[in-house]
């Protein structure tokens, strides 16, 4: 076996063939993947947590399922996980010095579920602190690089894995996506990014930043390896009570290879105006042409309430954040600083713990929920998510999917928006408004602008998965534009 069968990054069914048809093993390959980790990470810093000795570990655990290949179906996968979810005996950090030394004693139950089925969990990826940013320069470690552009960010706040996967170290990673934290990374660099329908994946050991929006979910370089983690992760779990059952019960990896020919598609207005860089819309509007070359029937349509969007989203998270975040106050878990009394204790805990974006979020949610302001932010934020959703729900009653950006622009360099939290908030215009509506969306590569990926968000209504995944696939079969690497990966061959 030649190292260079490994240079280029592998899809799930690529990896299979590895172990079944050229009988390459599962701590083989982990070797493979580490080396190749620890010589890219060094420069993008993807990983929190990356454990060469473990790895193989937990690898030579996994080869011994081979006999009994039926019952595993992601038999030696390799899957980096994004620090906000719970890993039993692995740090779990949220990126946050709060949770520096944070040591689970269970695992979430997606892990639980990818680990029943054979998958490898690699490591622990950056992301903003707890999911609130757009860039990972929030975490309190280090900000990760984009594999694109080392001088540019890769988007947030599931950064981290975006990385991993666009670099080519792991096939498949899982993120969270509370305002498109999935989504905008993977426009960012190039892959794709699914945010399910709210309650398709349990949230049960995700650390909650915005329970009514928070969702985990997979980011991938081809619609086929979405749908096998899909497959693997969507079921209705008693722990998480906001757990719903796909009314359809049919593999999403079923709907690959599918005609999307004869479908319809609206492409909202307000997701093309004002804030939108007219290089990222001509590329959507392509992909929309190509959409109808593909024999999907296109049509100009209007979401007048998604201009609030925004505003509610500010709301609605930070209320809900202020009141989970609550949590850590120096005496059940984390970090804990010293205090005269209990409740020097608690404010200098959190003074310590908490980054400046997680602090800001806290007070502003504090303050929409205050008596007196209640009313006036937190019930009228409520108001436009439900007249948001109405305008939604009607919208699929004509479309089976929706087109618009996945971000306003292209991946943007360290530093750039910093300093301004509401030039930060903006580059989330276009996602935000699907978690409003708990409805599902995926991000697909359809182009590149001055070297940089750009991505087209795909919507659907509730349980839609199988559309999405339907159309990304028969987009990406067609244009390719999933097989763009970065370009320090052409340079390596
Ligand atoms: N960027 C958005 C925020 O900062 C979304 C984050 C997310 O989806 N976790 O809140």
């Amino acid at each position: 076996m030649s190292s260079h069968s490994f240079a280029h990054p592998k899809t799930i069914s690529e990896i299979r063939s590895l172990y079944h048809n050229e009988k390459v093993s599962v701590p083989d390959f982990a070797e493979l993947t580490a080396s190749n980790i620890e010589k890219q990470d060094s420069r993008l810093g993807a990983f929190l947590n990356f454990d060469r000795k473990s790895l193989i570990s937990r690898a030579q655990e996994i080869e011994k399922q081979r006999s009994n290949l039926e019952k595993y179906p992601l038999f030696g996968i390799p899957i980096a996980v994004k620090d906000n979810i719970s890993t039993a005996g692995i740090k779990t950090t949220c990126g946050s010095k709060m949770l520096e030394n944070y040591v689970p004693v269970y695992d979430a139950s997606v892990i639980k579920r990818l680990v029943d089925m054979g998958a490898l969990i690699v490591g622990k990826t950056n992301l903003d602190e707890f999911g609130m940013g757009s860039s990972t320069e929030n975490s309190a470690f280090f900000p990760t690089k984009n594999p694109w552009d080392t001088e540019r960010v890769p988007g947030g706040s599931s950064g981290g894995s975006a990385a991993a996967v666009a670099a080519g170290m792991v096939p498949v990673a899982l993120g969270s996506d509370t305002g498109g934290s999935i989504r905008q990374p993977a426009a960012f660099t190039g892959i794709l990014g699914l945010k399910c329908t709210y309650g398709l994946i349990s949230r049960f050991g995700l650390v909650a930043y915005a329970s009514s929006l928070d969702q985990i979910g997979p980011l991938a370089r081809s619609a086929e390896d979405i749908a096998l983690i899909l497959d693997a992760i969507a079921f209705k779990d008693a722990k998480d009570s906001t757990s719903a059952a796909d009314p359809n019960s049919e593999l999403y990896s079923k709907s690959i290879g599918k005609s999307i020919s004869g479908l319809k598609a609206g492409l909202p207005r307000e997701f093309l105006a004002e804030g939108i860089s007219p290089a990222v819309k001509e590329l959507v509007l392509k992909a929309a042409e190509k959409f109808e070359k593909l024999g999907v029937k296109v049509e100009e349509t209007s979401i007048p309430s998604v201009k609030y969007s925004l505003a509610a989203y500010y709301i609605i998270a930070t209320a809900e954040a202020s009141s989970n975040l609550a949590r850590f106050d120096g005496i059940r878990y984390g970090h804990r600083a010293e205090g005269k009394d209990i409740l020097e204790l608690y404010s200098s805990t959190r003074a310590e713990g908490f980054g400046r974006e997680v602090a800001r979020r806290i007070l502003l949610g504090t303050f929409v929920l205050s008596s007196g302001y209640y009313d006036a932010y937190y019930l009228k934020a409520m108001k436009v998510r439900k007249l948001l959703n109405d305008e939604i729900v009607k919208s699929f009653n004509k479309y089976d999917f929706l087109i618009t950006p996945t971000t306003p622009d292209t991946a943007f360099k360290f530093g750039e928006k910093t300093a301004n939290p509401l030039e930060m908030y903006l580059t989330d215009i276009c996602t935000i408004a699907v978690n409003l509506a708990g409805i599902p969306a995926i991000s697909v590569p359809c182009g590149l602008i001055n070297g940089l990926p750009v991505g087209v968000q795909l919507l659907a209504s509730r349980f839609g998965e199988r559309t999405l995944i339907s159309v990304s696939d028969a987009y990406l079969r067609d244009t390719k534009f999933n097989e763009m690497v970065p370009p320090f990966m052409k340079e390596e061959h």
